[in-house]
C-alpha cells in the first residue's frame, strides 16, 4: 500500500516538473550520530529520491549549538527550493526541541509539529496532517475499514502519535479535512484503569504505547481491526506493541515490522508535495 501511494506521488511530482515547476524539495536535518535517527533519515531520503523529490540531508555534529541549528533552519526557511523541512528528533539534550520546532516556517513544517499547525489541525482546518496518524488513517481507508461511527480505542496520548490521531479520528470530515474519521474515540494511557476492558470496547484498536506485547488477545474484541504503531527493539529484533497471538482473535491486523512505518514515510512525501503546491501553486 505504501508502494502504491509512493507511485501515485511520483506521478504527481513528474506532472509538476513536466509542467516546468520546481520539484518538491525536502531538507532533512540530522544532528548527532544516533543510529536509529540515521536509519530513519536514510530511509526518508531514499524514498524521496525514488519519488523524484529534490532532497538534501544536512548532517551536523552532536556538538552543534542551538544557535547554529536555528541559523540553518532560518536559511532553509528562506530557500525557495526547499518546500519541506524535517528536523529529525530527538535532538541532543543541550538543544531545546520546542524552540527548534517553533523556528521551522509553518508553511514548510511537513511533520506538522509547529504549534500553529497543531492548532489548525485541532480546529479542523489542517494545513498538513501529521505523518504517522495520517498513515494509520490511510491504511484503514485503503483496506476498506470504515471508521465512521465506529468505536476506536487509541492506546497512547503523545503529541506525535496518540493525541493527533485521536483528533483526526473524532473529527467530522469536510472538503478541507477529508481524512477526518467521524469515529467515537477513547484514548488510553498509563493512568487508564481497566485497560483490558477499555480495549475490549474497540471496533478498531490502535496501539501506540511503545511497550512490547502490551496488547494481548483477551483485550481484543473478536473480529476487531488492530493497528500496531509501536516500534520496539527487543534483543536486536523489531517488534510492535501487539502480542503475536492477537492474530487469532482480530479480524484484521496491521503488524510491525511493516504497516504503519512505511506509511509514515509515504505521508512525509505526500506532505512535501502538498507544501510545494501551497507555496508554488
Ligand atoms: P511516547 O511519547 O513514549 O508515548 C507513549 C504513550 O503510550 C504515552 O501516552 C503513554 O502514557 C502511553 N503508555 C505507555 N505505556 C503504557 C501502558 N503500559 N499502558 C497504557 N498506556 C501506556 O511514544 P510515541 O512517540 O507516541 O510512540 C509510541 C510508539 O510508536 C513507540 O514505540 C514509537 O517507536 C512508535 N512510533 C512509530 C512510528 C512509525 O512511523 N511507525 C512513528 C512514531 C512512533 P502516558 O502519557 O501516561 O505516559
Amino acid at each position: 500500500m505504501a508502494a502504491t501511494m509512493r507511485l501515485e506521488i511520483a506521478s504527481r511530482v513528474a506532472e509538476r516538473t513536466l509542467a516546468g515547476k520546481r520539484a518538491p524539495g525536502l531538507a532533512a536535518v540530522l544532528v548527532g550520530e544516533d543510529p536509529a535517527s540515521q536509519q530513519y533519515v536514510k530511509n526518508k531520503h531514499k524514498a524521496c529520491q525514488d519519488a523524484g523529490l529534490a532532497t538534501a540531508v544536512h548532517r551536523l555534529p552532536a556538538t552543534t549549538s542551538q544557535a547554529e541549528l536555528l541559523s540553518l533552519v532560518a536559511q532553509l526557511n528562506a530557500d525557495p527550493s526547499v518546500h519541506g523541512i524535517l528536523v529529525q528528533l530527538p535532538l541532543p539534550k543541550h538543544i531545546e526541541e520546542a524552540a527548534v520546532i517553533r523556528a521551522v516556517s509553518p508553511a514548510k513544517d511537513v511533520d506538522c509539529f509547529h504549534p500553529e499547525n497543531v492548532g489548525l489541525l485541532a480546529a479542523g482546518h489542517p494545513r498538513f496532517y501529521p505523518c504517522t496518524p495520517h498513515g494509520v488513517l490511510q491504511l484503514l481507508r485503503r483496506n476498506g475499514i470504515a471508521t465512521a461511527g465506529k468505536h476506536v480505542v487509541v492506546v497512547g496520548r503523545s503529541n506525535i502519535v496518540g493525541k493527533p490521531l485521536a483528533l483526526m479520528l473524532m473529527q467530522k470530515p469536510t472538503a478541507t479535512n477529508p481524512a477526518a474519521g467521524d469515529a467515537t474515540v477513547t484514548v488510553a494511557h498509563t493512568r487508564t484503569q481497566n485497560l483490558t476492558e477499555v480495549c475490549q470496547l474497540a471496533d478498531i484498536l490502535i496501539a501506540a504505547a511503545g511497550v512490547p506485547a502490551i496488547i494481548t488477545p483477551e483485550m481484543v474484541k473478536p473480529g476487531a481491526a488492530v493497528v500496531d504503531v509501536g516500534t520496539n527493539n527487543v534483543a536486536g529484533k523489531w517488534c510492535g506493541d501487539m502480542h503475536e497471538s492477537v492474530w487469532s482473535v482480530a479480524g484484521w491486523v496491521s503488524p510491525v515490522p511493516g504497516g504503519v512505518g512505511p506509511m509514515t514515510i509515504t505521508m512525509l512525501l505526500y506532505n512535501t508535495l502538498e507544501a510545494a503546491k501551497q507555496i508554488d501553486g
